[in-house]
């Protein structure tokens, strides 16, 4: 991936961070997209930056359209370019639907699902004026299996699914790819607050009988942006020990 540009969404932690890493190992410089944490993603620029690669950190709400065009505007303009847009910024705001409020619901449609509307309309003029450009965006087994309390997520999910396949359709031919990737259980700030029962009823019908790490997605990620995936567009690639088959 050596002289190729990766923008990351939601850089900063957990998946992101891992996914950020490996694209920078492969040899791609990496804009690190964050909203809050602004010392975590300069930590993970100078992760990159000790690879040997540039880097840039990039405060940007994905679910401001405005601040999402900026986002992808900087990015082009500090590394000169964007060939790879992983969108994977997400939040949880978990609840059975007779108590799910209705700004629970908004935010995390606005955040998982508007948010990558949002990026990948800035970024796929660039893309198709180099007639080259990778898209993944993070889905979740959520969106296929629509867990009990999670109403809200699990649609933002599968939303997510559905955009990846039109766009997958309408860009082809420009040669951009577009695809989704369906983690499991990973274990990082997003699953913190679940309780341990619930994780061990979890891991047991995970048939590879362990939780996923940030790598695995990673690896994932990193194989569909790479030219060896380049006949691979509009799948949706679980990366969850078994889970949701
Ligand atoms: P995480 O550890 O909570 O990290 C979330 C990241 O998203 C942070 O970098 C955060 O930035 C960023 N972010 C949140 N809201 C944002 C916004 N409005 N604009 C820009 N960035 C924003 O979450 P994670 O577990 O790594 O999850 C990453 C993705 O994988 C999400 O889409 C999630 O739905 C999906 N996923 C996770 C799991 C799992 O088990 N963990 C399973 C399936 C799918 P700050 O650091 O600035 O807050």
């Amino acid at each position: 991936m050596s002289g190729q540009v990766a923008l990351v969404t939601g850089g900063s932690r957990g998946i992101g961070r891992a996914i950020a890493l490996e694209l920078a190992r492969r040899g791609a410089a990496v804009a690190v997209n964050y909203v809050q944490h602004d010392q975590a993603a300069q930590a993970v620029v100078a992760e990159i930056e000790a690879l040997g690669r540039r880097a840039i950190a990039i405060q940007a709400d994905v679910g401001d359209f405005a601040q999402a065009a900026r986002l992808v505007k900087e990015t082009i303009r500090t590394l000169g370019g964007l060939d790879i847009l992983v969108n994977n910024a997400g939040i949880v705001r978990d609840a059975l639907l007779l108590r799910l409020r209705e700004d629970d619901w908004d935010a995390v449609l606005r955040v998982n699902l508007k948010g990558v509307y949002n990026v990948t309309k800035a970024a796929v003029r660039p893309m198709m004026r180099q007639r080259h450009g990778r898209i993944i965006n993070i889905s979740s087994v959520s969106g296929l299996m629509g867990p009990a309390g999670q109403a809200n997520y699990a649609a933002s999910k599968a939303g997510v699914i559905g955009l990846t396949k039109s766009l997958a359709r309408e860009l082809g031919g420009r040669g951009i790819t577009v695809n989704a990737v369906a983690p499991g259980f990973i274990p990082t700030e997003l699953t913190a607050a679940l309780e341990d029962d619930f994780r061990a009823q979890l891991k047991q019908q995970i048939p590879l009988g362990r939780f996923g790490t940030a790598e695995d997605v990673a690896h994932t990620v990193a194989f569909l942006a790479s030219e060896e995936a380049s006949y691979i567009t509009g799948i949706v690639l679980p990366v969850d020990g078994g889970l949701s088959m």
